[in-house]
């Protein structure tokens, strides 16, 4: 017989959210897997400004369908640990294997689940009491990384190379939602040229795995320089500061005058959309990565004219994370640029400040709930 389990205690200390912006260090229970499903002793995960959005604001968190607030619920969705108990039926992974895990679980039984499209799932939030479809988004609408211990589904899995430390194997999952976005532009990005705007987290990966796989050239755009600076690092071939020049004009400039095949949209600024489809030239395509606040007002007439594509997407779909994790095994794309902060575990609202208000440049911060506080 395979070894199944090590020593896992009963409770475990994880973060549970109160009312907004309220978060307490408490004695939880650690839960054991059912049939498919793995207990993962979570070594590290990393903030997300999501779940800044979900720890004061609540929403795209929402448990049993409800606000996240008073729950009992620990929000963190960027975890990556080691197995150390296996559910029922579980053969695919044994114990002390090291995985990264993917925030989302299709219920498997919907249209959108059987296309493959489990970010998007119909029964999104369904995964409480009797009528529990299986559904689960970690620190969405189940309990996530801010704790010690967490119960994946296998589907949700990715192994993490030995070459990659506990911090940066969070990023496989940030990886993988900058693959799906060019996954949905069509994939076939070598020799294409490519803007990203927006160098947070997502937009600096989108540079680089666009790298690896071959467009040309990268653009991206922010307003920020040390960002910038971190885009060259991550392999942008050109930037622009778009609070010192217009960042359509300079894009169309870089690209000898001509507007770009693809745009991955990471900022959320108000105006992007309508920036980005004059960035692209006619015919291209447009992936909107970021969460926007407002509602923007778009020139349809100039998208109509020129039948140019606009696709949105959610997380991290299509097992692009498996495919991501293997461009950082493989060494194509060298995430550490972006992880700037790591804290243990009950330093989680020092963490989520230096998180917030950017503090000495972080970019990624990562708590290791396996860590002893100093
Ligand atoms: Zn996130
Ligand atoms: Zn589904």
């Amino acid at each position: 017989m395979p070894e199944t389990k090590t020593a896992v205690p009963d409770t475990m200390m994880a973060w549970v959210l109160g009312n907004p912006g309220q978060l307490t260090l408490v004695d939880k229970p650690v839960l054991r897997p059912g049939p498919a499903e793995v207990l993962v002793r979570v070594d590290a995960c990393a903030i997300c400004a999501t779940d800044l959005e979900v720890i004061h604001q609540g929403p795209p968190a929402l448990p049993g369908g409800e606000p996240p607030f008073n729950r009992n619920f620990t929000p963190g969705h960027e975890y990556m640990g080691t197995v150390v108990a296996l559910g029922p039926t579980v053969d695919e992974y044994a114990v002390g294997e090291r995985v990264a895990v993917e925030i989302h679980a299709g219920c498997g039984r919907c249209e959108r689940c059987r296309q493959g499209m489990y970010t998007s799932c119909l029964n999104y939030g369904q995964n409480e009491g009797e009528y529990s479809k299986g559904h689960r988004a970690n620190g969405f609408t189940t309990d996530g990384g801010f704790a010690q211990y967490a119960v994946n589904h296998v589907n949700t899995l990715v192994r993490v190379a030995d070459s990659l430390s506990d911090e940066l194997a969070t990023l496989i999952v940030t990886a993988g939602t900058a693959m799906y976005g060019l996954d949905v532009l069509g994939g076939l990005v070598a020799g294409q040229s490519l803007v990203v705007t927006g160098a947070g987290p997502i937009g600096l990966l989108v540079v680089a795995v666009g790298k690896a796989l071959g467009a040309s050239p990268v653009i991206l755009t922010d307003i920020r320089d040390d960002r910038l600076e971190t885009g060259q690092r991550m392999g942008a071939d050109h930037v622009v500061n778009a609070s010192r020049e217009p960042a359509v004009d300079a894009v169309r400039r870089l690209n000898g005058g001509r507007g770009v095949h693809y745009v991955v949209e990471c900022s959320g600024a108000p105006d992007a959309v309508n920036e980005a489809v004059k960035m692209v030239s006619r015919g291209g395509r447009i992936c909107l990565a970021a969460f926007a606040h407002t509602p923007a007002l778009v020139d349809v007439e100039h998208i109509v004219t020129n039948n140019i594509y606009l696709f949105g997407i959610r997380g991290e779909g299509r097992s692009a994370v498996r495919r991501a994790a293997s461009l950082m095994a493989q060494r194509k794309i060298d995430v550490s640029p972006v992880h700037t902060h790591t804290f243990p575990l009950d330093e989680l609202p020092t963490a989520l400040r230096y998180s917030r208000e950017r503090i000495e440049g972080a970019i990624k911060v990562v708590v290791k709930p396996q860590m002893a506080s100093g």
